[in-house]
């Protein structure tokens, strides 16, 4: 298995539709998502009579901008008031293949179609092939991300072991067993079983030369440590319990690449207005599934797409990473903060480890922070550009304080706003 060519190929055609085809393609089947939505009753069909909408009024791409925006929180409460999936499925429950349940709670239903979640061409993408062995440690249990990878990498034709997360010595034990090739996970857990592999003096066995990673920011150090160290190509994917696969990166590391069975909108998260490209807003989309069709459903994660050429060939626009929750925009003396606008500045400083705006309120005034932990010590010439850099990208003014390594634990907020109200 050492030899196998990770980065060349293209799974499919439409990976490689120039503009012109994807708009025809993707507008084929938006018209046919809408008007099955529209003919099966589900919700959209009453916030469309009540914009005076007829199925063949959503004809392109642009005319989605007519519809309502669907958030997370919508689903939820649809769901309670008309259980179990908000009127929203449009086959009988008893077709399910599963069911599943994510945070809100909110139900996933799962279609009995291959690949449901369309992942398999993200999974060859990122580099898997045919053939490799490949343990899953996301959960198989409620939650649909276990089942939804494993689907993708049964298309495929890989071979999956579904360990689940927890107990790094058993998984450490698998790799060097079972001649495990590729891994599906965070990429904390990942570097979590490697350390074990090494402590237990297996790692020279292990074999493994692919990652799928996803639902945790990916440093670029770590990445360039697992491939430096251990030899493992790392990519990741974008995607939401509630739709699946949304992007996917390809060798290039370049941004991911969008599904070509997904429709992606850049819109305001305070107002929903679509944005030009370029922009950073909330990532709204509009699947190619007619089972469970959510059309412009809002994932409240903030991120910018590029039409820039690839140079792995896939046409494909691409969402440049994922730069936080659209609701963690906050407002500082009356100025609209956004997460990426904080990260673009902890970007700047390639001495900079990771960091977060601190947000406070002291004698009825806000005040900013930018702690950060750092690879060096805070010289008060590199204070000042920080400094600089804050005023300039946030249009407001900020202090920066250095933290001790290992501060910010995994999944901290990068805006912590700590004001109070009362
Ligand atoms: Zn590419």
């Amino acid at each position: 298995m050492s030899q196998i060519d990770r980065n060349s190929g293209i799974l499919h055609a439409q990976e490689t539709f120039t503009a012109d085809q994807r708009r025809q393609y993707q507008e084929k089947f938006l018209s046919e998502v809408v008007a099955h939505a529209y003919s099966a009753g589900t919700p959209l069909r009453a916030s469309m009579e009540s914009r005076g909408l007829a199925p063949d009024s959503i004809r392109t791409i642009e005319d989605l901008k007519k519809l309502p925006i669907t958030k997370k929180k919508d689903l939820s409460e649809a769901q309670k008031a008309q259980p179990p999936f908000g009127g929203f499925l449009t086959v009988p429950i008893s077709d399910l293949a599963r069911i599943h349940q994510s945070p809100g709670p909110i139900y996933d239903p799962v279609g009995k179609v291959n690949d449901y979640w369309r992942w398999k061409t993200a999974l060859y993408s990122v580099g898997f092939r045919s053939g490799d062995i490949v343990i899953n440690t996301f959960a198989y249990h409620l939650t649909p991300a276990g089942h939804m990878f494993e689907e993708g990498m049964t298309e495929l034709g890989a071979v999956v072991i579904p360990t689940g997360v927890g107990n790094t010595e058993a998984q450490a034990d698998i790799l060097k067993s079972l001649g495990v090739t590729g891994y599906i996970g965070t990429p904390s857990f990942l570097m979590a079983i490697l350390k074990k592999a090494e402590d237990m003096g297996v790692i020279s066995n292990v074999n493994l030369q692919v990652a799928f990673l996803a639902a945790e920011m990916l440093p670029e150090s770590m990445r360039k440590r697992f491939f430096d160290d251990y030899g493992i190509i790392g990519r990741q994917a974008y995607g939401t319990a509630d739709v699946g696969c949304v992007s996917y990166e390809c060798p290039q590391l370049s941004g991911m690449h969008i599904h070509h069975d997904v429709i992606v909108e850049i819109v305001d998260p305070e107002t929903g207005a679509v944005l030009p490209e370029g922009s950073v807003g909330e990532v709204v989309v509009t699947c190619n599934n007619r089972i469970y069709p959510l059309v412009r459903f809002g994932t409240g994660d903030l991120s910018c797409v590029t039409t820039d050429e690839c140079a792995c060939g896939r046409k494909a626009p691409r969402l440049t990473r994922i730069l936080g929750r659209a609701d963690q925009v906050t407002k500082v003396k009356g100025m609209f903060v956004h997460p990426s606008q904080v990260q673009r500045v902890i970007d700047t400083f390639p001495e900079i480890v990771r960091g977060r705006l601190l947000v406070e309120r002291l004698q009825d005034q806000d005040l900013m922070t930018l702690e950060v932990e750092m690879k060096e010590e805070l010289a008060p010439s590199l204070k000042t550009s920080i400094e600089n850099s804050i005023k300039e990208t946030l249009k407001l003014k900020g202090a920066v304080r250095k933290l001790p390594t290992d501060t910010l634990k995994e999944g901290f907020r990068i805006i912590e706003d700590i004001r109070k109200w009362d």
